[in-house]
């Protein structure tokens, strides 16, 4: 049962998984001939001690991916070319009517939870194994498996109502389905942006609000000098998993709250903190956030075009092998191969990222000092083991924030605050 089809699935998932491959190769190479000495711009404040550290934990985690890439080929062509999503099909079309909109929701959730248990090994693997040994793992094995049951609960809570919605239009809007369903998506993922700070967050971890006054001032002086509102100003338990720093903004509109990680607010002094805020709020001020929601509706509205278009055509189940055709198992087919073939646009959206966080640094700097945002990273960038002599190659495709050397460098150019 292979087609054509068949043949431009396999070259892009060769080609895709190759490169994948490729660069982690790369990055592990470059790092570790970049081990021996801390670059000249870090060696005041990183002592050669920690930048091994970081190549080492790089290295690991890079090795680890490879290991990640190959089992994600491997799953994809067993559920497809193997038969095994076909077995799946048949055993459920025993209970449930093959074309019913059920039948479509139960292969779907059967296929990605037989496929998270499948990820359970390497994710144990990345905390327990290198996240431990490199000191930063925080979670227990009662917390891990918690967190993987409420994931699977909110993820079909959220999840199953939106793929009956759907999966219902595909069958009964007719030619235009897809418009309605890119309608029925985008309003969603507005609702969640919405439900997401005071409902999902929470259930995850405890923010309580922040405390130190001496913080609480300067982040009030901040937003007053940035013209920005927020509803709230809180300190999330990130310690509970991880010994990584964070901070972020979520919510929108009048509901926005700014969350600092606990570990963020023990590890930086106050004027540091107001930098990396002040990064964040720049985020906001210059439409990042909106940009970015406006570029992911028009990708999902092109997606489900290519999925009205392929759910029609019997070649496209035929050439994942698969005979079974339903709304149920186009989707699917479609989720399950979709990666494969925007892998390449990884680095346009890598590089659409990067230029926002020059953005956000720039903005930050005009609202507070660049010494304190640059002592900041450099404390971050230790702490996190984050590689200061990443592949250039890699960082280019992947990296979503610009490399440390870089991005510090352009800091120092910048005038300073008013
Ligand atoms: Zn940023």
């Amino acid at each position: 049962m292979i087609n054509a089809f068949t043949g431009v699935f396999l070259a892009a998932l060769a080609a895709a998984l190759a490169t994948r491959l490729w660069l982690a190769a790369r990055q592990v190479r470059h790092v570790q001939a970049h081990r021996g000495a801390v670059p000249a711009a870090f060696a005041e404040t990183i002592p050669l001690s920690a930048h091994q550290t970081a190549a080492d934990y790089t290295v690991a985690k890079s090795r680890l991916g490879m290991a990640d890439v190959i089992a994600d080929a491997v799953i994809l062509l067993a559920l497809t070319l193997g038969g095994a999503l076909q077995w799946l099909i048949d055993l459920w079309a025993g209970t449930l009517e093959p074309q019913s909109l059920w039948h479509g929701v139960v292969v779907i959730v059967t296929v990605l939870l037989v496929r998270g248990a499948l990820q359970i090994p390497l994710n144990v693997w990345r905390i327990f194994g290198i996240e431990q040994r490199f000191g930063f793992n925080r979670m227990t094995a009662w917390l891990f498996v918690s967190d993987l049951v409420k994931q699977a609960l909110v993820g079909a809570a959220l999840g199953v109502p939106l793929l009956l919605a759907v999966l219902w239009l595909m069958r009964e809007a007719g030619e235009l389905w897809w418009l309605y369903a890119w309608l029925v998506v985008a309003g969603y993922s507005v609702f969640l942006q919405m439900l997401y700070p005071s409902v999902i967050l929470p259930l995850f971890n405890k923010f309580s609000p922040l405390e130190d006054p001496v913080l609480v001032e300067r982040v009030r002086k901040l937003l007053e000098r940035c013209g920005f509102r927020a509803k709230g100003l809180y300190v999330m338990d990130g310690s509970k998993r991880s010994a990584h720093g964070n901070a972020f903004f979520t919510g929108f509109g009048a509901a926005k709250r700014i969350v600092l990680f606990d570990t963020l607010v023990a590890r930086l002094a106050p004027d540091e903190i107001e930098a990396v805020l002040a990064h964040e709020l720049g985020h906001y001020r210059l439409h990042h956030v909106a940009k970015g929601m406006v570029l992911s509706w028009t990708m999902s509205l092109a997606m489900l075009a290519a999925l009205g278009f392929l759910a029609g055509q019997p070649w496209f189940y035929e050439g994942l092998g698969v005979r079974t055709e339903s709304q149920g198992v186009a989707v699917l087919l479609f989720l399950l191969v979709l990666p494969e073939f925007t892998f390449f646009l990884q680095p346009l959206m890598s590089l659409f990222s990067r230029k926002h966080e020059f953005e956000a640094d720039r903005y930050a700097v005009e609202h507070a000092a660049a010494a304190e945002l640059i002592g900041a990273l450099v404390k971050l960038y230790k702490d996190n083991a984050s590689t200061l002599t990443p592949d250039p190659v890699h960082s280019a495709f992947y990296d979503s924030h610009p490399p440390a050397a870089i991005r510090i460098a352009r800091l120092r150019t910048q005038p300073a605050a008013a």
